[in-house]
């Protein structure tokens, strides 16, 4: 069992089955053993790949979508520029890049960064070398201004907690030991769903999951655009509304047993963007429709550069260019499962790529 494994493992043994959530956020960011505390788990050499490790052409289209989104709202300066769990700072760096021809964009930006793993804090530093960032862990303390913001892949680390439709009602679904002392799924008597009610006529065994923890992050989010003006595109696996059990576990760029070895392997749920939407609604936000991105990066004109940039290549960087391009945008690869919620104030354009 890994280190985490024993540590929950005696906890259970001692306070009995814990949530789902509970487990989840464990694996992910307890204080010594969690997955994203001690290591950086992007790459090749890592456990899996994201849009902006892909292609600097992610980072590069997100940065003039904020870009155009901040002109459109008449340049507020100063203005918030935030990312929510950064990985490595790719995506920041190409979108610095990007928009450094921006007319006082780049003298008009604050940067703010979410980000639990100080593995990942350091990279972060490095790859944005003079670009003043400020970190934080909570975000409420993202400062009360005009706020352009991006979040790729961070929605999806977030904790769910999951409930089983059985003949009683909706049981929460525990992790709890089996007989050999192994960590095992067990069902929860039957008791109340926290958020929307949950779906009517749904065969047993059905599974929902509800996630807690976006609420008020959205809500914070949103509450600064209403009232300071701003946009942000949250992009991520995941569908609007959505029913199943999406929880799974990445290691070597396989997926693997999410129970076998807490703290070693990436843990991530589908983002239900309806839940988001809802959130940002409530807050003051206007929510643009739900865009799979593909359809997002083609309105941004990523044919256009990927061409720009296939010019100056040959050979095998030239191919993986292009397998790059049809990696991120064809609805076999990422094209479709990936989908872009975009958050604007009321009363001002959806974001670049996103309709109303
Ligand atoms: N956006 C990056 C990284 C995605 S991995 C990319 O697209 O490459 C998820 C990121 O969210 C990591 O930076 C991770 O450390 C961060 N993260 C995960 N859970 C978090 C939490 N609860 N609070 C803050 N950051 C978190």
């Amino acid at each position: 069992m890994s280190p985490l494994g024993r540590v929950l493992a005696r906890q259970i043994a001692a306070g009995g089955p814990i949530t789902v959530a509970d487990y989840m956020a464990a694996c992910l960011t307890h204080p010594e053993h969690g997955y994203y505390v001690g290591r950086d788990p992007l790459g090749k050499a890592g456990d899996f790949t994201t849009a902006p490790e892909i292609s600097q052409m992610f980072g590069e289209l997100i940065g003039l979508a904020l870009a155009q989104a901040w002109i459109d709202q008449g340049r507020p300066d100063p203005f918030t520029l935030a990312e929510l769990g950064p990985g490595r700072g790719t995506l920041m760096a190409d979108l610095g890049r990007a928009t450094a021809t921006v007319p006082g964009f780049r003298a008009a930006a604050r940067l703010w960064l979410l980000e639990a793993s100080p593995v990942l804090k350091a990279r972060q530093g490095k790859m944005l070398p003079g670009s003043a960032a400020t970190w934080i862990a909570q975000i409420d303390a993202l400062p009360q201004q005009p706020l352009f913001l991006i979040a790729n892949e961070f929605f999806d680390a977030l904790p769910v907690r999951q409930f089983q439709r059985g003949p009683g009602g909706w049981h929460e679904r525990m992790v709890t030991l089996d007989a050999q002392g192994a960590l095992a799924f067990a069902r929860a008597p039957a008791g109340p769903v926290p958020g929307p009610p949950p779906p009517a006529g749904v065969p047993d065994g059905t599974v929902i999951e509800r996630r807690a923890a976006a609420d008020p992050i959205v809500t914070a989010v949103a509450e600064r655009i209403a009232r300071h003006g701003g946009a942000a595109l949250i992009v991520d696996y995941g569908a609007w509304g959505g029913i199943g059990d999406t929880l799974q576990a990445v290691k070597d760029h396989q997926p693997a047993d999410p129970l076998a070895e807490p703290g070693q392997a990436d843990l991530t749920a589908h983002v239900d963007f309806a839940a988001l939407a809802a959130a940002a609604r409530q807050a003051g936000a206007a929510v643009a429709s739900l865009t799979p991105q593909g359809v997002f990066l083609e309105r941004l004109g990523i044919t256009e550069r990927a061409r720009a940039l296939a010019r100056n290549l040959t050979g095998a960087a030239r191919s993986s260019h292009v397998a790059a391009h049809r990696r991120l945008t064809h609805p076999d690869e990422m094209g479709t499962l990936f989908q872009v919620l975009g958050l604007h104030a009321v009363g001002t354009p959806p974001p670049p790529g996103c309709a109303a």
